[in-house]
Order: C-alpha cells, then sequence, then structure tokens
C-alpha cells in the first residue's frame, strides 16, 4: 500500500489535512467516494425562484475589475456573454483569477441571479462550456484547506499512476458472470462520471466487491468454527442457578430467562456454543453473561468477559463483585494499565486455574495469558470489535463456548447474514417499571431552560450527564469544548455541586478514579465526550444534555441516551442542535426502541452509523449499504461461500490474499 506522503505533489501540510477526513494511503484516496453528485446544467433565467441557486455558462466579454475592500476582501466583476445575453458577474476574493479570465475564456458561472440588475452573485467560477447533457460534478467530503477541485486532482493524480496496481477482489468467474468491470475502471466512472447510468454499474461494481470481501470473512471464520465443532459437554442443570436467581434485587424479565435457557442448553450440548445476545441499552444483558459464567465455574470451567473500555471493564467486575458476594468464584480483573507485577499472580491463577472468571479488556487475548481450562468466552459491545479479534480471544482455549453481547439493535434478518457464523439470541422486554427517556430538542438560545432542568434533577439528588459536541477528529479541539463547557457548567452550579469530567484522552486511572466518584454520586454532573457512550450504568443519574447532538448519528445518540433511564426513575434526554435537522432528531423524541431507531437511521443514513463509524473495523462500509444494498449483500454471501467451498479456486492467489487479511490481523 503506498502510502500518501510518497505520491508526488503531497506535501506533509497536505497529507495531514488528508489525514484529517481518514486518508492515509492511495488506496483510501482513491476509494474516498463522493457522497452526492451535483448536476452542472444551465439554469433559465425567466423562471427561476428567489434564491435559487443558478448556473450559466458563457465567455468572459469585459476585462474582470478588481475591487479591493479593507481586511483583504477583494470583489471580481466582469460581464459575461451568455447564451441569455450578457449578464453582470461578481465574486468575492477571486482576485486571483484575474488573469486566467481573459476575453473570450469559457466560463461556468454558479451562483444567485438578481433579475433586477441583471447580475449573477457567483459563488463559483469554474471553467469550461455546458454541453447539451448535463454535467455531473462528484461532491466529496472535505475539510478546510482541502478544495474539491485539490481533491479531485489528487484522485486522478493517482488513479493515473497507480491505477493499474489496483487488484480485484472478485474472483475473475464472477467478475465475468456479472459483466463487471476491473476495478481501476470503476473508480475512474465514479470520480468522473459521464452519466448516471454508468454510475450505477460502476459503484454496483463496487458495492458488490466490499460485500463479496466481508462475507467473504464471515464465511470464512463459520466454516472454521464448524471445523472444530465440537464442544464442552457440561453435565450440570438451570436448577444450580435458583438460589443466586432469588437472591437477585429483582426479578429477571421473559425474555432473559428464555435467553439463559438458551444458553445453558448451548453449555450442556457437546456442540460448541457461538451466540450472539442482542438487546437494546438497558435490556440486562450483563446479568444474563454473569449468571452464564456463574454456571461455568459451578461446572468446573474457567471464562473471560472481554469488554471494549477499561470503564466498562472495571463496571463489570464491580457489579460482579457484588452480585456474586459470598458465592466460591474467584473474580479478578485484567486491563491494559494494570502493572506488570501486579498482572503476574493473575497470570499465574489463570493458568493453574484457581481464577474461575476474568474480566477485563483487551489485555485478555495478550499472548502471555494462558488458560487452564477456558470454557467460555463473553464479548461485550461485541460491534466495538473486529471480526478478527472476536476470533482472537476464542483460539486461547481448547474449544471454549463463545457469547457475544451487542446492544446493535440491527432487524433479525440482517442480523441472520452479518453473523451467519452465530446463533442470535434476542432481548426484547425491557425490565419491569422502566419509564422511557422523556427527550426533547432544543437550539442553543434554550439553554436557559436546560439550566433549571438540570437544576431540578440536582435538588432531588439526582445526576446529570453533559455530553460535548464531537467537533472533529481532533482530539485537542474536543478537549477545548469540555473545559470550555466544565466553565460554563462551573458558572452555573459550581457553588452547590460537584462536577467533573472524563475523556478518551485522559489516564484510565483518572477516568476511573472519576467514574466511581460519580457512582456514588459524589461528582453531581459529569461532562463527557462520548466515552461514557458504551454500557456505562449509573442508574441514579437521571438526565443527558447533549450538546450539538446534531452531529450524532441516531444510534449514538439511542446509545448515548441509554445512560439514563436505567431505574424507575423518571429521566430526561435534551438534545441541543440548532442546526435545521430537527426531523431527525425529532424521531428521538417520538420513540425509546432502539429497534424502531435503527430502522429509521437504516433509511437515512445506510448502516454505517448503525455500526458506529469508528467503532468496527468490519462494518464500516465505504460504499456500501446494509439495507438498500441487501440484495447485493446476499448475493455476495452467496457467491464468497461457493468461492470458499470450492477446492479447485484453494491455490487462486485472490483467496490466499482474503485469507491471509483476515488470519494475519
Ligand atoms: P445492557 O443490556 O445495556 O448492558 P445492563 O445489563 O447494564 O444493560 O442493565 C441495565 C440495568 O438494569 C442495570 O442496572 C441492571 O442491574 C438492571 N437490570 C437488569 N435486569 C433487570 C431486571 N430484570 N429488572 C430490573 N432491573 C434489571
Ligand atoms: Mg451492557
Amino acid at each position: 500500500m503506498v502510502n500518501l506522503s510518497e505520491v508526488k505533489g503531497i506535501g506533509p501540510k497536505t497529507e495531514l489535512l488528508f489525514n484529517k477526513i481518514g486518508i492515509f494511503t492511495v488506496d483510501d484516496l482513491v476509494t474516498h467516494y463522493p457522497f452526492r453528485y451535483d448536476v452542472l446544467k444551465r439554469s433559465n433565467l425567466d423562471n427561476i425562484e428567489e434564491d435559487e441557486k443558478v448556473i450559466m455558462d458563457g465567455k468572459v466579454e469585459s476585462i474582470p475589475l478588481i475591487v479591493r475592500f479593507k481586511g483583504g476582501l477583494n470583489k471580481l466583476n466582469f460581464r459575461l456573454a451568455s447564451p441569455n445575453g450578457p449578464i453582470g458577474v461578481s465574486i468575492f476574493n477571486r482576485a486571483f483569477l484575474k488573469p486566467q479570465l481573459t476575453i473570450g475564456t469559457s466560463v461556468i458561472v454558479i451562483g444567485k441571479y438578481d433579475k433586477t440588475k441583471n447580475i449573477i452573485s457567483a459563488s463559483d467560477i469554474k471553467f469550461g462550456t455546458l454541453s447539451k447533457e448535463d454535467k455531473i460534478e462528484p461532491v466529496y467530503h472535505s475539510t478546510s484547506g482541502l478544495t474539491q477541485k485539490n481533491l479531485s486532482n489528487y484522485i486522478n493524480t493517482c488513479l493515473l499512476k497507480y491505477g493499474n496496481d489496483i487488484e480485484d477482489n472478485i474472483p475473475k468467474y464472477l467478475m465475468d458472470k456479472y459483466d463487471f468491470s476491473n476495478k481501476k475502471t470503476a473508480l475512474n466512472i465514479i470520480h468522473n462520471p459521464p452519466n448516471f447510468d454508468k454510475i450505477k454499474e460502476a459503484s454496483i461494481r463496487l458495492k458488490y466487491e466490499e460485500l463479496f470481501e466481508f462475507m467473504f470473512k464471515v464465511n470464512y471464520l463459520r466454516l472454521q468454527n464448524e471445523k472444530k465443532e465440537a464442544g464442552i459437554a457440561r453435565s450440570g442443570d438451570i436448577s444450580l442457578l435458583d438460589d443466586i436467581i432469588k437472591s437477585l434485587s429483582f426479578e429477571l424479565t421473559g425474555d432473559q430467562k428464555n435467553v439463559l435457557k438458551e444458553i445453558i442448553d448451548d453449555m450442556n450440548s457437546s456442540k460448541k456454543m457461538n451466540r450472539i445476545i442482542e438487546g437494546d441499552v438497558g435490556s440486562g444483558k450483563t446479568i444474563v453473561a454473569f449468571l452464564a459464567m456463574y454456571y461455568n465455574a459451578l461446572c468446573g470451567y474457567q471464562s473471560a468477559l472481554m469488554a471494549p473500555t477499561e470503564i466498562l471493564a472495571i463496571q463489570h467486575y464491580n457489579n460482579f463483585k457484588s452480585l456474586f458476594k459470598g458465592k466460591k468464584v474467584n473474580v479478578e480483573l485484567l486491563t491494559g494499565s494494570i502493572t506488570k507485577k501486579d498482572k503476574k499472580p493473575i497470570y499465574d491463577g489463570l493458568k493453574d486455574g484457581s481464577i474461575n472468571i476474568v474480566i477485563g479488556t483487551h489485555a485478555l487475548i495478550q499472548d502471555e495469558v494462558e488458560y487452564n481450562n477456558l470454557g467460555l468466552v463473553i464479548t461485550d459491545e461485541q460491534h466495538r470489535f473486529g471480526v478478527n479479534q472476536r476470533a482472537n480471544l476464542k483460539n486461547k482455549g481448547k474449544k471454549p463456548d463463545v457469547l457475544y453481547m451487542s446492544a446493535t439493535p440491527i432487524p433479525r434478518t440482517y442480523a441472520l447474514t452479518i453473523y451467519g457464523d452465530m446463533d442470535v439470541s434476542i432481548i426484547k422486554e425491557m425490565p419491569k417499571g422502566r419509564k422511557p427517556v422523556k427527550t426533547v430538542v432544543k437550539n442553543t438560545s434554550e439553554v436557559k431552560d436546560v439550566l433549571s432542568m438540570m437544576y431540578e434533577e440536582l435538588k432531588a439528588k439526582h445526576q446529570v450527564y453533559v455530553i460535548a459536541p464531537l467537533i472533529e477528529e481532533s482530539d485537542n479541539i474536543d478537549l477545548t469544548t469540555v473545559y470550555n463547557l466544565r466553565d460554563k457548567m462551573n458558572l452555573a452550579f459550581g457553588s452547590k455541586y460537584n462536577i467533573d469530567i472524563v475523556h478518551g484522552k485522559m489516564a484510565s486511572q483518572a477516568k476511573d478514579l472519576i467514574m466511581n466518584e460519580f457512582k456514588q454520586n459524589k461528582v453531581n454532573i459529569l461532562i463527557s465526550t462520548t466515552v461514557i457512550e458504551v454500557g456505562v450504568d449509573v442508574p441514579n443519574a437521571t438526565m443527558m444534555v447533549i450538546f450539538d447532538a446534531n452531529r450524532f448519528g441516531l444510534s449514538t445518540l439511542h446509545q448515548l441516551r441509554g445512560r439514563v433511564g436505567r431505574s424507575e426513575l423518571e429521566s430526561k434526554c435534551v438534545l441541543i442542535s440548532d442546526i435545521e435537522d430537527v426531523k431527525r432528531l425529532e424521531i428521538m423524541e417520538n420513540t425509546n426502541d432502539g429497534f424502531e431507531i435503527a430502522e429509521e437511521d437504516f433509511k437515512l443514513r445506510g448502516a454505517g452509523d448503525i455500526f458506529g463509524t469508528k467503532q468496527s473495523g468490519d462494518m464500516n462500509f465505504k460504499i456500501a449499504n446494509l439495507k438498500s444494498d441487501y440484495k447485493i449483500l446476499s448475493q455476495a454471501k452467496k457467491d464468497s461461500l461457493e468461492f470458499l467451498k470450492n477446492k479447485e479456486e484453494d491455490s487462486n492467489p485472490l483467496k490466499i490474499r482474503l485469507i491471509e487479511k483476515i488470519d494475519v490481523k
């Protein structure tokens, strides 16, 4: 893979800009797909609405004049000979264009038309003529300093220079079967579209490849699982759990009981369990996992529970300890920030079997960790891990049962395809007494009201989360907004209440300290970035305020909101947004059902956000959309399985390459 720094013409500054939008390699660049196409079509100036964008072309008819203003502003004016007759054109801050705008030059002008003055106030000027056919222009996500034109030029430069090295990740016989063009050609069309039919054709080709690769991976793992299908058959009985279930402060919901039974059945069968529990936030997946681990310990096997963040691992650990107090199970916590010295006895205990249950983070899959008789592996918030990490932990034991938990409510049909390698258990029922979180959308001018709402909660001794806006990838900017918010909150509440912050850049000890204080209600207002999003459980927190809510996807908002409404107390969520995106946010006001929200998100944004943009490397599709491309997905699923199973294809370099990609990581 060629790094951007190796591309001629991309210096360190430009490279940084590219990095900002997630582009690091030539491969990233040429697959930076347009999110929209604009059609450049000559407007009929006699028939336009007020404020409508117009597009006109013609030849420069007068030498451009430049007017300069204070502060470096300038305005460039010239007359355009257009098919509509002569029109004045003016544009701000393009004085630099003057040398190119010689008389007779053909230009395309985009802007607003003032009919009485016969002037177009342009926002953009391009060189060229509008043809009879509509001109289609790709529009890319970008960042300031990187114009659409720059982007397009760099992409095309790279396609020209490296295009021939781009490999097709679809077997030849399938390329022939579907009459697909090669990837280079498809990319060329996507970035330089001749017409919409061609765009469609090329995008189907690219979507297919993306989904083919993904389904290849899922199918490969599934076949591997099937191979080592024999598992541990425990001889216990679910009644072993009766006492502990009775000792809980609540009664399990019907769904929790059913899912628990499915799991115990799996654990008792000689077939290896490979199951995912899907349940909305707050549906109570954790206790089910705990009971499975406890059952496993009673049957004489070790369990490992892996969480995506340290905060969450610690929470699970503390929770487990308090729920299973006095029970004969030895549980330990293993995370990255535990010192080497302290890890040693844990490693020893796992190896000699004296530790029954270990709860932790990625630290659980380090090479040093050896288990005595690992029988059950649980991964919480599965969508945060990649398929490969899924594979990793289970390989630690001989053939432990595997259970995943996911709060990603995707419709069952999709779940069955995507998790083709797993059985799916669904918890739909919420624990009794839960009240829906009352959600309202407000704009920044109403922050005062929001503060008084907060005050009401604080007076009742409840706690509040404040979520800082997600500005850009840059952590520094994120941090300033967190600190700014703290200052604001301090001004409003500092004299009476304790306010603290957590964010991703903090050392984990510091984070845990604050989280613990929040749990104990020593901190009353917790300001946070989205690090809080996953799994945190503080039932006394009854209000959440999310700034710049429009920047988040609905599913992320739903996950965030799931931090409140975790008890019988009435909870509130305020979404603050100034952008006219109210319709989307109103969905949050209208429903608390994660499945419904996921459906809406599917419709509005495609699957990307459902799996969280930065959450999983697996389902972060660049061009495919799981919902609207479901047909392609199904086909790719079938084709990739055939390809995998076909022994004659085993020497196909593509197959070898795709398998290496899965195994290496
Ligand atoms: P999630 O499914 O989002 O991981 P948790 O497992 O963290 O949810 O559960 C959310 C909260 O609900 C926890 O405080 C948990 O103790 C509580 N809870 C779980 N099951 C029940 C139940 N059946 N009745 C009442 N509360 C429950
Ligand atoms: Mg959870």
